[in-house]
């Protein structure tokens, strides 16, 4: 039996610190992967729109196209533009937070508003899938948070988006509002194609995507995540294969509305 004492402390067993040594390296391989895997996929995801954009613009430069074809090319570009540019968003936003320079501009924020926005802000995109989208509301006024308005709306917005994403046609969305103590509560349930015991445990590490059927970057999870927790929230999924996935936002409630309440 070999020992090894680290600073003349521990005292590990040779095996034990080999076996240790190798989960280490193990773990950093996977990490690895995971980045190999997620730079393949966002070069994937950026190409996708450059293409579009370039092949129109070259189409539309060569002329000989009466105004409504030209529109349409039009409209493609900008809609590919704003796809790209959003990725990238998505990419810068979710580097600001892992070196910790995410600004929040904290105010008072009602979380209904929020919520009604990000209805408003789906409502096409839902309508495509003939998906309906209902706000549940266990509250009676106004559910006010210290928060940044915009960063806000833009979890419940990747959490909805993901519950359209991944829901059949014809299913229904809740979005589920209530305060329990100090805390503002909502739920974003959806009936749609769920997630394995398995998969959802690697759907919380970064950039991992159950498959890329629904593009994008894998991304959006992790900054809601980190962004609700910036907010000194907690933000938790649970998720049944077949059944749907529920995703809890919890953020704690503004101080005054607790004293009004008390
Ligand atoms: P993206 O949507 O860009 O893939 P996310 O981080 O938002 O990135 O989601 C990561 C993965 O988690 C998705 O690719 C999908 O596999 C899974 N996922 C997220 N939300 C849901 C949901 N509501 N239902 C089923 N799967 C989901």
């Amino acid at each position: 039996r070999f020992d090894v004492r680290v600073k003349g402390e521990y005292k590990y067993e040779l095996g034990e610190l080999a076996s240790t040594l190798n989960y280490m390296a193990q773990e950093i391989v996977r990490g690895n992967q995971i980045k190999d895997d997620f730079i393949s996929s966002i070069s994937h995801e950026l190409r996708t729109p450059l293409t579009g954009i370039k092949g129109w613009s070259e189409t539309l430069t060569s002329g000989g196209f009466d105004p409504e074809e030209t529109k349409i090319g039009m409209q493609i570009i900008a809609k590919e533009t704003d796809r790209l540019i959003g990725l990238v968003e998505e990419m810068l936003d979710f580097s600001k937070l892992q070196q910790n320079e995410m600004k929040l501009v904290i105010a008072s924020v009602n979380l209904k508003e929020i919520l009604q926005e990000t209805m408003l802000n789906v409502w096409a995109k839902a309508e495509q899938k003939r998906i309906q989208i209902k706000l549940d509301d266990h509250t009676e006024s106004a559910v006010m948070v210290p928060g940044d308005g915009n960063r806000l709306k833009q979890v419940f917005l990747n959490l909805v988006d993901n519950a359209i994403k991944f829901s059949t046609e014809d299913s229904w969305i809740h979005l589920d509002i209530r305060t329990q103590d100090e805390w503002a509560i909502v739920e974003v349930i959806d009936s749609g194609i769920g997630i394995s015991e398995e998969h959802l445990r690697r759907v919380k590490d970064r950039f991992f995507q159950v498959n890329h059927q629904g593009g994008g970057t894998g991304l959006g999870l992790a900054i809601s995540q980190q962004l609700v927790e910036l907010h000194n929230g907690e933000m938790e999924m649970r998720s049944e294969l077949g059944v749907g996935t529920t995703v809890n936002v919890r953020l704690p409630l503004l101080d005054e509305l607790n004293k009004n309440d008390a």
